[in-house]
């Protein structure tokens, strides 16, 4: 199967209001932002993505639907999915969302997935998160973990990355400093809101 939408109809589900995009490269925090902004912003409506990674070590239950391939293909040929790709190995998707009426969506997913979104919702809002260097990006990679020759490839994956999430974004934020960036993206946000 080639990564793309469900063979079902683009259907985004439900009326929806915003989709606010959040892509990067690993390793810059695109997790933490995600979470600080639907904290602090009601609106927002944060999409809980399969993946068929195994969970790591400390990492949260509801960070993912953690599930196997079987099942994930399962909801593939079902349509149940909005985008999904294969990422190093692994599927990750996005359930088509079912989000309550007045909320905007937010979708933390990689580049590939938010072409997709892109292309079925050229109206949905990308904003790209860059690191603030390097070595810091390099830092937060290892951090996590997963056995070297894994951050080998995520640190590669993520150079790939960049010049194609940077050509589709609709903003481009620097991660320097956590409460610096979420402040900046809820101004995004807020002036998407304020053009409806
Ligand atoms: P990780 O394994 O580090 O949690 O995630 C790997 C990459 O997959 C990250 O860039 C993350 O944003 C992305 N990702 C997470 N969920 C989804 C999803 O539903 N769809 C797509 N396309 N990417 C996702």
């Amino acid at each position: 199967m080639s990564p793309g939408t469900s063979h079902a109809p683009a259907d985004p589900g439900p009326a929806h209001g915003f989709i606010f995009i959040v892509s990067g490269p690993g390793g810059v925090g695109k997790g933490t932002i995600v979470n600080a902004l639907v904290q602090r912003d009601q609106r927002l409506w944060l999409s809980r993505s399969w993946t068929t990674r195994a969970q790591r070590h400390g990492e949260s239950d509801g960070a993912y639907v953690f599930t196997d391939r079987a099942s994930f293909e399962s909801r593939i040929a079902a349509g149940g999915f909005l985008e999904w790709t294969d990422f190093l190995g692994n599927y990750y998707g996005t359930p088509t969302p079912d989000p309550v009426a007045g909320r905007d969506v937010v979708l933390e997913i990689e580049v590939n997935g938010a072409m997709h979104v892109k292309k079925l919702h050229p109206e949905a809002v990308l904003i790209f998160v860059l690191p603030p260097s390097r070595d810091e990006q390099q830092r937060r990679l290892r951090g996590r973990g997963d056995p070297e020759d894994r951050v080998a490839e995520r640190l590669q994956k993520a150079l790939d990355e960049e010049p194609v999430g940077l050509q589709l974004a609709n903003h481009v934020v620097v991660n320097d400093d956590l409460e610096r960036t979420v402040g900046e993206m809820m101004q995004i946000i807020g002036h998407h809101r304020m053009l409806d």
